[in-house]
């Protein structure tokens, strides 16, 4: 259907056809904010007309293409009151998740009802809808939620075996940015812990003793044994809780770091969630020549395959990376700014060495960037310390995942055969900690 029929037409469609053609446009990432305007108008007009589904169905539309209408909110939250024993935890998970990523948290009434129910059903949900639960919970203010983080943790303490590991960095997380267990004992959230902590130690032998050492000296199949135990961890990124401990331990945080309020003032960062800067300054010593960076912004930009298997370091493909665009194809890890930023040092200073005769490098450099790394890009890190060990290194990052996707709605969906021609077959979530996540279709 033609955008101007659904902008003109939208009064006439029913809960299911605005449900689904609002959801349609959002998995097409199409930005159309006029035809979602119509769409909550004819759907706050029959709100009491809509089952729980096509409820959040909608609601998750506009929170995944940006779209809010308080309007329209305040008519779900009035119909959501009403109806929230027929929500099912699926139904809750994805609801809560859509108010964090509106910022919806105006009616406070609406969120402990909907945290009621969801602490009601938690034993029924799946470990994404509890890490969902939890990240909205973090976003939304946990004094709205009263025992609902406790009950996430609960569940998730007693079925651990069942929590993959994408879903378990989210909720920990989470937990952490709720500032959940503070300054006091949690036995229950030790227990998450101490499985994230094993992650680490997974990690960090990984950075360790199965780093390969540069292209052109490492055999295929240390590149291989390397790229193959890290994409089986099953991660992208090791959480912002987390990896600054990583960090330490591989002798990354040894420099003077960036002050973040600096790097963010440089022309040319960002905070977009769809790209990376990565800020550089240094003071080095090569040779009897002191160089000077005084910032340097790198940004995130599509590589190809080639682009990562020709790459000094050895990058890993974790799923998909930062890309102008999502319908690109498979964009590589070479193309993150971390990796950007690290490269370009790497053949500056290998350069520099040969014109000056050096063999030493020392000083310091410190490295900022927008988000937290990924494990290719910490892998590159570790890279690099390794190729020059006498300099002092700083690397932070802003406490920001990137690409916080939404979680799908499709799983509910099922048997609807226009869903199946909108789009490719369900995968739970594309957050950015999920190697298996696609871009959209
Ligand atoms: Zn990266």
């Amino acid at each position: 259907m033609a955008l101007g029929a659904i902008i003109a037409r939208a009064g006439e469609f029913q809960p299911l056809n605005i449900a689904l053609t609002a959801w349609g446009l959002a998995k097409l990432s199409y930005k159309a904010d006029v035809a979602f305007e119509s769409l909550c108008v004819a759907a706050a007009a029959m709100m009491d007309r809509f089952v729980p589904q096509n409820l959040v169905q909608t609601v998750w539309a506009c929170a995944t293409s940006g779209y809010r209408n308080d309007d329209f909110l305040q008519a779900v939250g009035r119909v959501a009151k009403r109806t929230i024993k027929e929500f099912s935890s699926q139904h809750l998970s994805n609801f809560l998740w859509a108010c964090a990523r509106l910022g919806y948290r105006e009616d406070r009434e609406l969120l402990r009802v909907v945290s009621e129910e969801s602490i009601r059903k938690m034993n029924e949900g799946s470990p994404q809808h509890l890490s969902n639960i939890a990240w909205a919970v973090s976003q939304l203010g946990p004094d709205n939620f009263p025992g609902c983080l406790e009950s996430v943790v609960k569940v998730t303490s007693a079925r651990l075996h069942d929590f993959d590991a994408p879903s378990l960095m989210m909720l920990s997380d989470s937990l952490f940015e709720a500032k959940y267990g503070e300054g006091r004992r949690e036995p229950l959230l030790d227990m998450l812990r101490k499985r994230v902590l094993q992650m680490g130690a997974e990690l960090f032998t990984i950075f360790t003793q199965y780093l390969p050492p540069q292209r052109g000296v490492a055999t295929s199949s240390q590149i291989a044994e390397y790229q193959r135990s890290l994409r089986s961890m099953g991660l992208v990124t090791y959480g912002y809780e987390h990896t600054n401990d990583l960090f330490a331990k591989l002798h990354l945080l040894t420099g003077t770091g960036w002050n973040a309020k600096d790097a963010a003032t440089l022309p040319g960062w960002t905070s977009n969630a769809r790209r990376t800067t990565v800020a550089r300054q240094y003071v080095l010593q090569v040779g009897t020549d002191t160089l000077d960076d005084p910032g340097t912004i790198f940004t995130s930009a599509f590589a190809s395959a080639a682009e990562d298997a020709s790459c000094d370091f050895i990058v890993t493909w974790l799923g998909q990376g930062k890309a102008d665009s999502p319908n690109v194809g498979r964009a590589g890890r070479s193309g993150d700014a971390e990796c950007r930023a690290i490269l370009d040092t790497h053949h500056f200073l290998r350069r520099e060495m040969q014109t000056k005769g050096a063999t030493r490098v020392t000083g310091s450099i410190a490295f900022h960037s927008s988000g937290v790394p990924c494990l290719s890009c910490v892998g590159v890190a570790a890279q690099f310390q390794r190729c020059y060990p006498e300099l002092h290194i700083c690397f932070t990052f802003v406490q920001r995942e990137q690409g916080w996707d939404s979680p799908d709605v499709v799983a509910a969906l099922k048997g609807q055969s226009l869903l199946r021609r909108l789009c490719q077959p369900a995968h739970l979530m594309t957050c950015n900690f999920l190697v298996s996540s696609q871009p959209w279709v």
